[in-house]
């Protein structure tokens, strides 16, 4: 063959035991916000594309990056490059009782330039909640991304807040950053004079270097809040610091998304690369859901990058992969009919057991037995079959070994793996 099939630039196959590491980090996520009262949503991959486009035009997700097409049907759809909208979406749709807390995990879609720690298939895992406007809620959701990251075992992550204020004060804003990046024109980065036409607040993400000077002499949002957003906002960082989640408030944190008012945050991962350190983040959104078709619902949420979450893992060396995906390792050189029976009993007693195949000799099954990672060994000769016994040998350590009959087998096992 002179060609090799590879998957598609941006996307990658999850091979074990990373992949045993990745449904890990779910089954953590899923245990602590399901300890919080959050039941899992699981929404469609794809959706009418108008559902994205609520997220609103001059988002890079929207605009640039999202997977559409139509359809045989003539629809026009697009792969979810986010599930809030998703989400949201499904709450409008069904309109279940408030408040509703969701949490979900699943991939998304966005074409952008890929990269290490950035991909057009992407994994995410995140938290909704619609109905309570309380302060207290935006502090809950942030706390228990910040427990998800504790589980794990991370150290390196910091938390940056921000409030974008009332819809009012939001464009307030962008008119006074408006005015103060084209009252400089000359001096900000083509790519930024282009930004600025279409989203003045996602100049303030540029990192270039040409920006830098008049991106810091920007006005501050939080000189922009009114009474109320201000007191949200204080009722916010009041309840995180009670919980001893530490944070810095980060006046010029805006987040791709368009939809954010008051709340907004960001967990970055400092043992990553700057350019991919964002491991996730979220925000308050209470617009959305009316746009979506409910009642106006307030929401707010976050979404945490999985793959990414993974790689800060690999970089503090925490929340390793397992090293072994089975306990026993049945040997059988009679034939291998014995084994056939063995490897199911142990099965449905609920060890996780295998067996090598083809008829190989004593010695490659052994072999095999030591390379699957498994704690111990049932070995199977002539002579057992006919006592009706089995060899239990320790693979770890010095190897010691016993025969045992047949019906003691899985007590023996059960507790030699204890
Ligand atoms: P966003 O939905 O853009 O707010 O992103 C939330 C989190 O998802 C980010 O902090 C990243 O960890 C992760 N993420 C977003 N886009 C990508 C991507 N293309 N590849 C990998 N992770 C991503």
């Amino acid at each position: 063959m002179d060609h090799a099939f590879r998957a598609p630039k941006g996307t990658r196959d999850i091979l074990w035991p990373d992949s045993a590491r990745w449904r890990s980090l779910v089954d953590v996520f899923a245990d602590v916000v399901s300890s919080a009262g959050y039941l899992e949503v699981i929404p469609p991959m794809f959706e009418h594309v108008e559902v994205f486009q609520r997220l609103g035009q001059a988002t890079d997700v929207v605009r640039k990056e999202m997977y559409s097409f139509e359809d045989r049907g003539g629809r026009q759809i697009a792969l979810r490059p986010e599930q809030t909208a998703s989400v949201v979406r499904a709450f409008a749709e069904h309109r279940p009782v408030v408040p509703w807390k969701a949490w979900y995990a699943g991939p998304n879609f966005r074409y952008e330039r890929a990269q290490k720690g950035r991909y057009r298939q992407f994994d995410q895992v995140g938290v909704e909640v619609l109905g309570p406007e309380d302060a207290h809620v935006d502090a809950e959701v942030i706390a228990l991304a910040w427990r998800f990251y504790e589980r794990l075992g991370l150290r390196r992550v910091t938390l940056a807040v921000n409030s974008l204020g009332s819809p009012g004060d939001r464009a307030r804003y962008v008119e006074a950053l408006r005015a103060h990046f084209s009252a400089d024109l000359d001096s900000l980065s083509e790519e930024s004079r282009t930004t600025l036409a279409v989203n003045p607040l996602r100049v303030l993400d540029s990192r270039r270097e040409a920006d830098t000077a008049l991106v810091a002499a920007a006005p501050s949002m939080l000189d922009h809040l009114s009474d109320d957003a201000e007191a949200h906002f204080g009722r916010v960082t009041d309840a995180l610091a009670a919980l001893g989640v530490p944070f810095t408030v980060s006046p010029r944190l805006v987040r791709g998304l368009d939809y954010y008012v008051r709340t907004t945050f960001e967990f970055v991962a400092e043992a990553l690369d700057a350019a991919q350190d964002a491991v996730g983040g979220g925000g308050r959104y209470d617009g959305l859901a009316e746009d979506l078709g409910a009642p106006a619902t307030p929401g707010v949420g976050f979404a945490l990058g999985v793959d990414r979450t993974l790689l800060a893992c690999d970089a503090e060396g925490v929340f390793d992969a397992p090293t072994s995906s089975i306990d026993v390792f049945v040997v059988d050189t009679t034939g291998g009919e014995r084994a056939v029976v063995l490897t199911d009993d142990l099965r449905r007693a609920g060890l996780r057991a295998d067996r090598a195949w083809d008829g190989r000799s004593m010695k490659a099954q052994m072999k095999a037995a030591d390379r699957s990672g498994a704690a111990m060994a049932v070995i199977v000769g002539e002579d057992e079959l006919a006592a009706g016994t089995v060899v239990v040998r320790d693979l770890r350590g010095d190897g010691g070994q016993e025969t045992v009959a047949l019906d003691s087998m899985i007590d023996i096992l059960r507790a030699r793996l204890r």
